[in-house]
């Protein structure tokens, strides 16, 4: 029943007529050339009445989570599944191909770089210039649900089926672009396609980077990204970068994946900033012993010291209005009676502002110096830095552009309840539109996710809440364009 929605949507709406010119078109992501030269670009006025269509878009979502749904909860509904959509797998192709007819269907041309990323964008006025693009990714978790990431993808083609139905014509090209292993899971690195892409991690380096063991198909002969994208025939021609696939601006409507907008009753969140975060691994060691027959007075017990390190961590967290998490703890040689003499955990420290966390990763770190010191002079402890990502601020234009878009579609909402229904707000965790910031404006746009949960199966967010997160994001693309084309 699901296929049939798809094959629906691609073969028969979206049939165009300029695909074989597109196919032909030299340059990347653009345009198909018949670009409706004659044709004015649209203005202010052609927004008012300007929908997406919220069942098409949820159709198709549901639709495309039959390659690789997984994990079924509830009562067993048709939509009662996660995902396990790992990058590069055999469903991630699948939804690929999917998405590349769509496209061609649709009218653009489809380029895919050396690292898997997919850009298209529709034919416009000036084919030449860079594209504003809406992007996020279409791989999951492998426990994961079926909003993150492709809601963004969902939503941005939903926006260029409306703006093809509705023949508006825009100068610069608007586009789409599928990111590719945004989630580290299957290979070990968040955001892989848009860092390379943004030139802050080698191409080879990432070509190389092996499967993790415990995700793989074959744990004794794992595979590299280089090897997978030849494999599901996604390894494109065109370089991994910015330089060679500009953008203007890049939009990602993404579910919040935290409980900050349900709690307060807020629809929308325009997301000006993304926190910075640190990880590391800490070691502390002291003396192993007997548990009986060793008293308090001559322990050197690292386990203490690393209970005491993780409670003083969150103090300093909150005293700093950051955050601070132990996800992994591990203690050797493991024995119930026996004090270790090894304790290893890893740390995860965040703040909104890149200083404000370097103040807390030195109070944090001077506390464990002292923790130890009581510990007696035989317990030490080594931090490993694992990775340390400053904090994003996104492009004032494109967020205002958001912003804007929001206010117009929820002033009902806004009026009968007396209170703005939208707010702006951190991301807590990291997305491809940080990548992009590195290099190029980005912004995001955040819809509630029930009860903030997020990397599981029942991830949820309401039809409602996705039509209107989409409707923001096509009114804050086209925001931007008029401005932009004012400015030139
Ligand atoms: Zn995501």
């Amino acid at each position: 029943m699901a296929r049939s929605i798809l094959q629906g949507s691609s073969r028969l709406t979206w049939r165009s007529s300029c695909m074989s010119r597109a196919q032909l078109a030299p340059r990347i992501g653009a345009p198909c050339a018949r670009a409706f030269a004659s044709k004015p670009v649209f203005e202010e006025k052609h927004m008012v009445g300007l929908k997406v269509n919220g069942t098409r878009m949820m159709d198709t979502l549901h639709a495309t989570c039959d390659f690789g749904k997984a994990h079924p909860y509830g009562s067993g509904g048709p939509t009662e599944t996660g995902m396990a959509r790992l990058t590069l797998n055999d469903d991630d192709k699948k939804v690929r191909e999917w998405l590349r007819d769509e496209l061609i269907g649709l009218g653009c041309k489809v380029a895919v770089d050396k690292i898997g990323n997919m850009f298209a964008a529709l034919p416009a006025q000036e084919n030449g210039l860079a594209p504003i693009m809406m992007g996020s990714h279409l791989d999951t978790q492998p426990t994961g649900g079926r909003y993150d990431g492709i809601l963004g993808i969902m939503a941005a083609l939903e926006v260029l089926r409306t703006l093809k139905e509705n023949d508006i014509q825009t100068r610069r090209p608007i586009g789409l672009v599928n990111w590719t292993n945004e989630e580290g899971a299957r290979f070990p690195k968040t955001t892989l396609g848009s860092t390379v892409w943004a030139e802050n991690m080698a191409l080879e380096e990432a070509w190389d980077m092996k499967e993790v063991p415990s995700l793989a198909q074959d744990s004794r002969n794992l595979c590299n990204v280089k090897q997978e994208l030849q494999r599901i025939g996604f390894l494109g021609d065109v370089e991994a970068s910015y330089r060679a696939q500009p953008i203007a601006a890049h939009f990602e409507l993404h579910i919040e994946q935290g409980p900050i907008l349900e709690d307060e009753g807020l629809k929308i969140g325009v997301v000006d900033r993304a926190q910075a975060y640190n990880w590391f691994e800490v070691e502390v060691t002291g003396r192993d012993s007997h548990a009986g027959t060793t008293p308090f007075n001559l322990r050197s017990d690292p386990m203490v010291a690393a209970a005491s390190m993780i409670t003083q961590a969150k103090r300093v967290a909150e005293a700093h209005g950051g955050l601070a998490t132990v996800g992994i703890i591990q203690a050797l040689p493991g024995s119930i009676n026996t004090i270790p003499h090894t304790v290893r955990f890893t740390l995860d420290i965040r703040h909104h502002e890149t200083a404000a966390l370097k103040q807390q990763y030195s109070a944090t770190h001077k506390e464990f110096e002292s923790i130890a010191d009581s510990q007696g002079k035989n317990v030490n402890f080594t931090l490993k830095i694992w990775t340390l990502n400053e904090a994003t601020k996104f492009d004032e234009g494109v967020v205002d552009a958001i912003e804007a878009s929001a206010a117009a579609a929820l002033p009902a909402a806004e009026a009968a309840g007396g209170k703005k229904l939208f707010k702006r707000m951190v991301s807590g965790a990291g997305h491809d539109s940080c990548a992009v910031q590195t290099r190029l404006p980005a912004g995001m746009i955040f819809t509630p996710t029930r009860r903030g949960m997020s990397h599981c199966p029942d991830e949820y967010c309401s039809p409602e809440d996705c039509e209107l997160g989409a409707q923001v994001l096509l009114g804050a693309v086209l925001r931007y364009e008029l401005k932009d084309r004012r400015k030139a």
